[in-house]
Formats: C-alpha cells, sequence, structure tokens
C-alpha cells in the first residue's frame, strides 16, 4: 500500500506538493477550475497542519518561447488564493535564487508556487524527460514529496517520478479517492459490470478493449469505434470513419466475445459532418456509400437502457455519437440522461465525455467522474501508473 497525507508527519516541513492545474484558461481567465477546487483538501490538509507548501504544476504544452505567455501558472496562483483565502506566493521561474529566496523565506503554513514545469521543456524537454539534475534540484527544495497530481501519474516526469524518487513521498487525497475508485469498480465490482467504450478510433483503446473483455460482464462499443467492426465483418460503411490498421483486431476480439461485445444494432448517418446535414436512421447493415455514421440509434439506445439498467456497476470513456455538433448529439445525450438516473456505481473518464457530462446536466452522486482522461485509460487497461509505482510504501 502506498503511503498517503495522513501517513506522514510534515509540520514544519516543506512539503513539494506536485498539482494538476492544467486548466483551460481564454484570455488570461480560468474558464473551469474544477482541476484547481479538487486539490484543495490536499492543500488545507497541509497548509493547517504546518507544512511549508510548494506546489508544482504543468499547464498545456509549452514548445516554444511564446507559448511562456500563454501557459503562465500566475492566474491559477491567483485562483487559488481566492479560494484558499490566502496569499499564495507566485514565483515566475521554475528555478534560481527567486525560488530559493521565496521558499527559504516560508513559514508554517505558507504556500509558494512556482512557475509552469513545462517550460523546463524548451531546454532539451527536461522536465517531460525526467532530467536527473533538475528532479534534484527540485528535490532539494524541499523535505517531503506529495503528489497529488492524478492527471499525470501516467507520465514519468521529473515533477513527479523523478522527485519522488530521491524524496520521501506520498499521496495526496484526489490521487487517493481517483486510485481506490477505479482499482474498486475494476478488482472488486458489484456485477453485473459494464464498461461503454466510445471515442474515434480503436487504436488508441486496443488495450483497454482487451482488458475490459476481461473484466466486463458487457463492452458496449459506440462513437466511431463500431464501424472499424462493421468493416471487419464485411459490412458497407460509407464514410464513416475507420481505422483500418485495427480491423484484424477487432475481427479477433469479435469473433472470440460474441456474447459479451454489444455493438448498436441501428445508426444515424448523416450526407457530410455538419450540422446542416441530411440524417437518416438506418440498420448497421444498410448503409448507402455517400453516408458516414455519426450516432447510435433508437432501437440500439433502447438496448443500452435495458443493460443499463440491470447493472451495478458502470464505467465510460469516450462519447457514443458527433456530440459536438447538435444533430448528432442524441444518442451521448440520451446515455448522459440514462447514467444520471442510475443507482450503479459509475466511474467515468476522459476529457470528451466529461465535456458531455457538462453539455448535457450530468447529476448523479453515485458517479465518481475522474479528473485524469490519460490516466484513468491506462488504469482501465490493467497498466501500472508509474507516478504512483514510486511512491513510498506504508
Ligand atoms: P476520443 O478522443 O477517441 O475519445 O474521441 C472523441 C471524439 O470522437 C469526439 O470528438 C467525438 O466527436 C468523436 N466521435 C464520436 N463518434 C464518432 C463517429 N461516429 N464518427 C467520428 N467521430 C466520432
Amino acid at each position: 500500500m502506498k503511503k498517503n497525507i495522513t501517513d506522514v508527519k510534515f509540520k514544519g516541513l516543506k512539503v513539494i506538493l506536485r498539482c494538476d492545474f492544467n486548466v483551460p484558461i481564454k484570455d488570461g481567465v480560468i474558464t473551469d477550475d474544477t482541476r484547481i477546487k479538487s486539490s484543495l483538501e490536499t492543500i488545507e490538509f497541509l497548509m493547517y497542519g504546518g507544512a511549508k507548501i510548494i506546489i508544482l504544476s504543468h499547464l498545456g504544452r509549452v514548445k516554444e518561447e511564446a507559448d511562456k505567455l500563454k501557459y503562465s501558472l500566475l492566474p491559477v496562483s491567483k485562483r487559488l488564493s481566492e479560494l484558499l483565502n490566502r496569499e499564495v506566493v507566485f514565483v515566475p521561474y521554475t528555478r534560481g535564487n527567486e525560488v530559493e529566496t521565496a521558499v527559504n523565506n516560508m513559514k508554517n503554513g505558507d504556500i509558494v508556487m512556482l512557475e509552469n514545469t513545462r517550460f523546463e521543456d524548451l531546454d532539451g524537454k527536461k522536465e517531460s524527460g525526467n532530467d536527473l539534475e533538475l528532479a534534484k534540484y527540485w528535490a532539494s527544495l524541499g523535505d517531503l514529496f506529495v503528489n497529488d497530481a492524478f492527471g499525470t501519474m501516467h507520465r514519468s516526469h521529473a515533477s513527479n517520478v523523478g522527485i519522488a524518487s530521491l524524496l520521501p513521498s506520498a499521496i495526496g487525497f484526489l490521487v487517493k479517492k481517483e486510485v481506490d475508485e477505479i482499482s474498486s469498480a475494476l478488482n472488486n465490482p458489484r456485477r453485473p459490470l459494464v464498461v461503454m467504450l466510445g471515442g474515434a478510433k480503436v487504436s488508441d483503446k486496443i488495450g483497454v478493449i482487451e482488458n475490459a473483455l476481461k473484466i466486463a460482464d458487457y463492452v458496449l462499443i459506440g462513437g466511431a469505434m463500431p464501424y472499424t467492426f462493421y468493416k471487419a465483418l464485411g459490412y458497407n460503411v460509407g464514410g464513416s470513419l475507420v481505422d483500418d490498421a485495427s480491423i484484424d483486431f477487432c475481427k479477433r476480439v469479435y469473433e472470440e466475445n460474441k456474447s459479451k461485445i454489444i455493438l448498436p444494432t441501428d445508426v444515424v448517418v448523416a450526407s457530410s459532418m455538419t450540422n446542416e446535414a441530411n440524417t437518416r436512421l438506418t440498420s448497421v447493415n444498410m448503409i448507402n456509400n455517400n453516408e458516414i455514421g455519426v450516432d447510435v440509434g433508437v432501437a440500439t439506445l433502447s438496448e443500452y437502457k435495458r443493460i443499463l439498467s440491470s447493472a451495478n456497476t458502470i464505467i465510460w470513456n469516450g462519447p457514443f455519437g458527433v456530440f459536438e455538433i447538435p444533430k448528432f448529439s442524441n444518442g451521448t445525450r440520451k446515455i448522459v440522461e440514462m447514467l444520471s438516473l442510475s443507482k450503479a456505481k459509475m466511474i467515468i473518464g476522459g476529457g470528451d465525455s466529461i465535456a458531455a457530462l457538462n453539455q448535457f446536466g450530468f447529476n448523479n452522486k453515485n458517479a465518481h467522474v475522474s479528473t485524469g482522461g490519460g490516466a484513468s485509460l491506462e488504469m482501465l487497461e490493467g497498466k501500472e501508473l508509474p507516478g504512483l509505482s514510486v511512491i513510498s510504501d506504508v
């Protein structure tokens, strides 16, 4: 078992806290502060417990000097200060004299936030490449490392795996909750367990589909992925999105798991990928050459309703249609409505699925909505998270 912050003494210690404050920012204004709020419990626990908290986070992808303006963490430090009603000292550097002076001046309960860890990527990908010298520098600033950045647990970066391998370490409340919720749904689910996988490309989800077939009672496949299955089964899919590299995979897993894999039986097809397109509801074996599959159909939705209403655990990743285009959004909206009413334990992950939840007004206390799309997907694949493996054991 990994140590969490209730297992360690930190009063008076300098705690390097890795958060995932990779929030959307438009014209300098944060448009969704969910990720900041998600780590407040950990920050307050450390703050009231008398730690000196040094916060590290990444924001966006920093590829050129000009990205520094777009991806400064200054607005995040201001928002965090508002939410905590406390001063957060922002240091606009990732290392150097200013950083060391700010850290040395800290008193118990103070918070210092350094600039975006990915600014270090401009100089030879030091953060993303887990550069040892950089990890040693950051580790030298503190006595203890706490990782609360679930969204980057699947990465081996200097600011998570690097520091954790050099200092005593623990996970924060957010990471603990994410890992506990997802692990229990995967390893010890109340059955039936239904895994719903949508999205665009089968190749991105091969590992997830394979693992889901091992653990679930039903695997519902939606979005664009069914068209690769249909092509593998010899149907005409017209102009639908097909992942040709995955055809053999689809043929094999379908043959081996016919009773477990639930593919749509009817779909909405469109004349183009626009809201002005002509649409038609059709059985999946009657798609014409000039048509594109964009959403699941009504018969499919009523089959989903039957399966989902019997489920005791549901895991959902990836939208079931092109929900961003209103004319093609019905299936994903209906699924969100079904999940809102469900009494099952739910794990929902992936940026697009969460966008769909927000768009269609999802509300259900039984759901764990993950803050880490990539990390939750890797857990669904049955993989270990490098950011977690490296944390000290109890
Ligand atoms: P992913 O990143 O793989 O989870 O894919 C999410 C994207 O899949 C969303 O932008 C959806 O619009 C898209 N998508 C869902 N259904 C389809 C479809 N039938 N054809 C093309 N794209 C789709």
